[in-house]
């Protein structure tokens, strides 16, 4: 006999199944037995520090049950240190909630918001949540913040202890917890006035420890860390026991060179065993290979996150988001290669670069305990334990390495105007906070008192680097040529680069290579990338914004595709501060029969001038220049106290960048102008000074996003006004020192501002 079970039944069990199986998980988690003992003390405490071992439940189980038991709530708000786990948890916390995303629960990211009126518990970067602070230093849409993975102590986290121990005062009803894995705690509570911290108690199982067989230095394994990375994991999935494989990798690029190296490995295999898989006499048969990265904003995150199929191993690549952000089940084996890239402050370009360093102590144990979480597991360190001992014992928190512009510009704008003074759970050196003080007066966004001024209001309202920010608003006041340098700006406002570089390693790669570089060339702007970028944004336009076009073209599709929501929002802001959008002049055409658009001009088929739009970028990046001096291999460099170093001798093809220590920096791979040398459409010769937009490092420091520029729009330029002013500047505010008087301090560190040069008048 056969029984029909009507459609909308099967779904209904399907449903139930589904519920049934969260809340089994819900409850097998850690903190659910401490769940009315956490909420007690949430009640009768206003600011409460909450540690527990990773995975635990504290990020996605907290906040729900503030949100089911306290129904007085009114909105909870969330913050991660990384965007992708943000979207993550909150994806995963709606599931739970059996709510659509962006309804009860909902999050925001910097250009993506995905709340509305009705969310209650809203997950955000600190970055968000920072400024929110800027605008609403009572922060009065919340009952509760939860300052969430409190021991990443990055900027924005570090900043917003200090500020919300003064919304503590304005506000004593507001709920303030600070959670964190189980890392220095002792801290945080004695910031906040030896608040009382609860501990919830962890079940790990223990890890093993394993060193390689022969002595291995760091510094030496730099270089061979993706192979050596995937020779140690092949290993394990060829040798060990069921369990998923978790790896330690740096970077986006590494991740996906190990995924392919992973994969061609069991390709490999399986072809010459002439069978489809593998069998290792444990059961494990093939492996399926996840890379998880922070600009992977869109990865199938079921997949990674679903309990492994019997005899299939999950072998996981992934950047330190994985150590403490997001947990992924079932990790039995971690593989650490012992770097990490991060944020830190160049003192010979006075900006910040991301840099491959070594990880510390506490961050290579809890990479080891990822393996312990659900059964006894094991770590492969890819260093030897001399090197181990070697570490720093503690990451240093990220205030202390990095350029603080955004972060003093925020708080000029909450009218702490002594920045010096304000209370940081470990302050950042002096000489840093001077260093931003000086850039952001040379930006004008603060005057010679060190209060803000309305162009510094206007540019805390970009949800972008002080310097872009100045760039949009220069565009739209004094040059009238907002709407191309919106376009440009969001596209560098991104993380990742326009143009996609083919590997020479890949099948075909020199092939690959010549015809990447052939299609840049036609972008290729004769005065460099930011008027190329704005050619590429007009064919895709022109493409109908076609992908397959972005592929034919080696270009990122997906960097358009961000640039162009991320316009709309700049836009948005643009029309807050009223700031006129308009159209930068046009050159007058010669006569051309073809009606065809030619590079370099608009939807219209009219030619754009570049001038007011690189002089646009130059307000914000004037002390981002780099000079190539008219002799090919010489360079003049001028020093702060004005002698001529000459005959400093570089190689040909890099530029001295204005500062008390010449750097010699090169031109990017990727930029246009790299292209245009290679071929011969300019020379050499021809450069000589250039605007750049970032500095990265690879055996060598390289410029990004480089335009051609003229020494005279620099003199003109009102930047140079304010050089001669910073003297009498007193920018700590009006009894703060004179940031002059700090300059031979900085000078004996060598930290270098290198605005502060008295350039000769020609
Ligand atoms: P903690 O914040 O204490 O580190 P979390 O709340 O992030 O812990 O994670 C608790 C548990 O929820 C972990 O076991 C984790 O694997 C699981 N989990 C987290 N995110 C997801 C997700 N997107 N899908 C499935 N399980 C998840
Ligand atoms: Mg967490």
């Amino acid at each position: 006999m056969c029984v029909c079970v009507p459609h909308d039944l099967q779904l209904y069990i399907l449903q139930m199944n589904q519920r049934d199986r969260i809340q089994k998980q819900r409850e097998s988690l850690p903190t659910y037995e401490y769940r009315d003992e956490l909420i007690e003390a949430i009640r009768e405490y206003s600011i409460l520090v909450v540690i527990g071992e990773t995975g635990s439940g504290k990020t996605t189980q907290i906040p729900q049950y503030i949100l089911e038991s306290l129904p007085d709530v009114k909105k909870i708000g969330v913050t991660q240190p990384r965007r992708i786990a943000a979207i993550t948890v909150a994806k995963r916390v709606s599931e739970e909630q059996d709510v659509s995303l962006g309804a009860a629960v909902g999050y925001t990211i910097r250009f993506d918001d995905r709340t509305s009126s009705s969310t209650k518990l809203k997950y955000m970067t600190d970055g968000v949540l920072l400024r929110e602070a800027t605008q609403d230093p009572h922060l009065s849409q919340y009952s509760v913040v939860i300052i969430d993975e409190a021991h990443e102590r990055t900027l924005e986290t570090d900043v917003l202890f200090g500020l919300l121990k003064q919304t503590h005062r304005l506000r004593p009803d507001l709920k303030i917890l600070i959670m964190s894995a189980t890392l220095d705690v002792e801290k945080f509570s004695d910031f906040f006035d030896e608040c009382p911290i609860f501990e919830i108690p962890g079940r790990t199982f223990p890890v093993d420890i394993i060193y390689p067989e022969s002595s291995q230095r760091l510094s030496s394994l730099k270089s061979l860390m993706v192979d050596q990375a995937v020779d140690t994991a092949w290993q394990i999935h060829t040798q060990e026991a069921p369990g998923d494989i978790l790896v330690f990798l740096t970077g986006q690029h590494d991740i996906e060179r190990a995924c392919k190296a992973f994969e061609d490995k069991e390709r490999k295999l399986n072809y010459k065993k002439g069978v489809k898989y593998y069998d290792d006499g444990h059961g494990v048969k093939n492996a399926v290979v996840f890379p998880l990265y922070a600009s992977l904003e869109t990865f199938d995150q079921k997949a990674v996150f679903d309990p492994s199929r019997e005899s299939v191993r999950k072998v996981v690549f992934a950047t330190n988001v994985a150590q403490t952000s997001v947990t992924i089940p079932g990790i039995r084996y971690v593989v650490d290669a012992g770097f990490v890239k991060e944020k830190s402050f160049d003192p010979n370009t006075g900006m910040d670069a991301l840099l491959v360093t070594e990880i510390s102590q506490a961050a290579a144990t809890q990479r080891a305990g990822r393996a312990g979480r659900t059964a006894p597991g094991k770590a492969y360190r890819l260093y030897d334990e001399d090197s181990y001992n070697r570490m720093l014992l503690n990451t240093i928190p990220e205030i202390q390495r990095s350029s603080l512009l955004s972060t003093v510009l925020s708080l000029k704008k909450m009218h702490i105007i002594d920045v010096l003074g304000f209370e940081f759970i470990d302050p950042p050196e002096e000489t840093l906070v001077k260093n931003a003080l000086k850039q952001l007066y040379l930006l004008g966004a603060i005057d010679d008192i060190g209060k803000i001024t309305p162009m510094g209001e206007k540019m805390s309202h970009f949800p972008l680097s002080p310097s872009l920010a100045r760039v949009l608003v220069s565009s739209a006041e004094e040059y009238g040529c907002s709407h191309e340098v919106l376009t440009v700006a969001s596209i560098l406002a991104g993380e990742n680069d326009l143009f996609r570089a083919p590997s020479a390693r890949s099948k075909g790669g020199e092939e690959a290579m010549v015809k990447a570089e052939e299609c840049k060339l036609r972008f290729a702007h004769h005065s460099g990338d930011h008027m190329t970028f704005l050619n590429v944004w007009h064919e895709w336009r022109q493409h109908g914004k076609d992908r397959r076009w972005c592929k034919d073209n080696w270009i990122n599709s997906k960097v358009l595709e961000t640039a162009s929501s991320v316009r709309s929002q700049l836009i948005d802001v643009m029309d807050k501060c009223r700031l006129p959008i308009k159209h930068a002049p046009k050159i007058k055409a010669k006569s051309s029969k073809s009606n065809k658009r030619k590079m370099g001009q608009d939807e219209r088929g009219e030619t754009i001038d570049p001038v007011p739009i690189l002089k646009s970028f130059l307000t914000g990046y004037f002390t981002n220049i780099a000079n190539k001096g008219v002799n090919r291999s010489v360079f003049s460099h001028y020093s702060p106290d004005e002698h001529l170093t000459e005959g400093i001798s570089a190689d040909e093809g890099s530029f001295g960048v204005r500062s008390n220590a010449l750097v010699a920096l090169h031109l990017h791979p990727l930029c246009a102008f790299s292209d245009m040398l290679d071929r011969n459409k300019i020379k050499y010769a021809e450069l000589d000074w250039v605007m750049y937009t970032h500095v990265t490092y690879t055996n060598k420091a390289v410029m990004k996003g480089v335009s051609k520029i003229l020494w005279d729009w620099v003199r003109s330029g009102d930047g140079q006004e304010r050089i001669k002013k910073l003297p009498k500047t007193r920018l700590n505010g009006g009894d703060g020192p004179n940031v002059l008087e700090m300059d031979d301090k900085m000078k004996e560190e060598s930290v270098v501002v290198m605005a502060n040069i008295d350039l000769p008048d020609d």
